[in-house]
Formats: structure tokens, C-alpha cells, sequence
């Protein structure tokens, strides 16, 4: 296996800037086989190297599902509201490359997103060509009507007819509450579409990307997640 200099090492994985490594070392929180590392230029293999007693994130990549709360957003910038990102570990953005998610959702939508640092995979996920599919609970201002099911078998025509949405499935659950299946992901797509066919949005939660589900994970916990092969 190959060997790491140590600062370079834990830098990448965000743990701390190079220049701070020494300070890690100083404060003895950082083991190497079991004793106190005390050189930044100690080569070592990165599987015998514990931060605060603990094994280091796997250098191969991060991939993650996440359960948004109402009021995140899926911006790096704090100047536009409590993010996603502080939900998870700060060194995780540090990383190089660092963590982004996979697509994004809507300040007041909820439930999964994907985060990565593996910029190939976002593009696998998110390329239209892919066609993953994405599985939202929708609760609308009104009674659904039959109809809508055929509106969006047919594809939904946006706003002002410059957008053709592809074929989705409706499925109505409750008076008031539908789910839908998009396989495509257009800006506030959800929301347009049943805005097109007269429908306010008023709770927006996906439950399901690709082969990713929920299942029980709380709003604002996140878990590691693989892709199946
Ligand atoms: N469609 C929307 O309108 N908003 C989202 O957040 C996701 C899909």
C-alpha cells in the first residue's frame, strides 16, 4: 500500500490545513500504529493513522444521504440561509475535492439528498440522459383530480410553454396528497408542474433518488450510503 506524508494526508481529507498539522501533533490527537505521531513529514499508510482516537474518513470518497429539514438550503453560502453542509462534518469541506450535493432542493422542500465529493458521480446522477428517478410526496392546496394523472403521463407543459416535461407518474394517495415520479430535474420542476395544471404546492418531501430510499433516517441525520454495482 502506498505510503502518505502525513500532513498531506490529512489535509486532503480536510482534517486540518497543512500548516495546522502541527498543531494536531502537538496536542497528541493524532496516533500512528498505536504511538503519538510527532512529525507532519512522517510517511505513513493511511489505514493506521487515528485523529482523536478515531480512523480516518475513507480517502476513496464520500458519499452520503441526507435527510433535508424545512429551511436548508443546498448552498455553500451561509448568506443564504442554515445549510445542509452544517449538518454534516466541517471537514468534510475541506476535503479536496470538497463535498457538493447532488442536485439540489428547494429551501422548503424535505427529505433526500445526496451529498459527494465525487464530481463524476453528481454528473452520473444529475445528466439528463441518466434518467434516475426521483420519488416526492406532494400536498396540494385542493383536491386532486383524476386528471392529473393523464396530465402527467402526457407531460406537463410549463409556465409559459417553452418547457415540455417528460411522461411522470402520478399516483393519488389522499385527497390532498399525491406521489410523483420525475425522471428528469428541472429547476423547481415539482412545483411548476402542478402549478401548470392549477395546484399550489404547499409541502414538497422526497422520499426517494435512484436507488436510495429514507426509510427511517430522522430529518437533519445523515448516513453513508453505496452505490449498488
Ligand atoms: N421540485 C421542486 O419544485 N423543488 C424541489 O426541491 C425538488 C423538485
Amino acid at each position: 500500500p502506498a505510503l502518505k506524508r502525513l500532513d498531506q494526508l490529512l489535509s486532503n481529507l480536510g482534517y486540518c490545513s497543512r500548516k495546522e498539522v502541527r498543531y494536531l501533533l502537538k496536542d497528541k490527537r493524532v496516533t500512528v500504529q498505536g504511538q503519538y505521531a510527532n512529525s507532519p513529514a512522517l510517511k505513513v499508510a493511511p489505514e493506521t493513522v487515528l485523529v482523536d482516537g478515531e480512523v480516518l474518513d475513507t480517502p476513496e470518497g464520500i458519499l452520503v444521504m441526507l435527510n433535508k429539514p424545512l429551511g436548508y438550503v443546498c448552498s455553500h453560502d451561509s448568506a443564504e440561509g442554515m445549510r445542509i453542509y452544517d449538518l454534516l462534518p466541517a471537514r468534510w469541506e475541506s476535503r479536496n475535492p470538497k463535498i457538493v450535493s447532488v442536485g439540489r432542493l428547494d429551501k422548503d422542500t424535505t427529505g433526500l439528498i445526496l451529498v459527494t465529493d465525487n464530481t463524476q458521480l453528481v454528473h452520473q446522477l444529475t445528466s439528463p440522459k441518466h434518467h434516475v428517478d426521483k420519488l416526492y410526496e406532494v400536498t396540494v392546496d385542493r383536491p386532486l383530480q383524476p386528471d392529473i394523472i393523464d396530465a402527467f403521463a402526457q407531460g406537463v407543459v410549463l409556465g409559459d410553454g417553452a418547457e415540455q416535461c417528460l411522461p411522470a407518474k402520478v399516483e393519488i394517495i389522499s385527497e390532498n396528497i399525491a406521489n410523483v415520479t420525475l425522471n428528469e430535474g428541472k429547476y423547481h420542476q415539482v412545483r411548476r408542474m402542478f402549478a401548470a395544471c392549477g395546484y399550489h404546492v404547499e409541502a414538497l418531501h422526497r422520499h426517494q433518488f435512484g436507488p436510495f430510499s429514507l426509510q427511517d433516517l430522522m430529518q437533519g441525520e445523515w448516513q453513508a450510503v453505496t452505490l449498488p454495482c
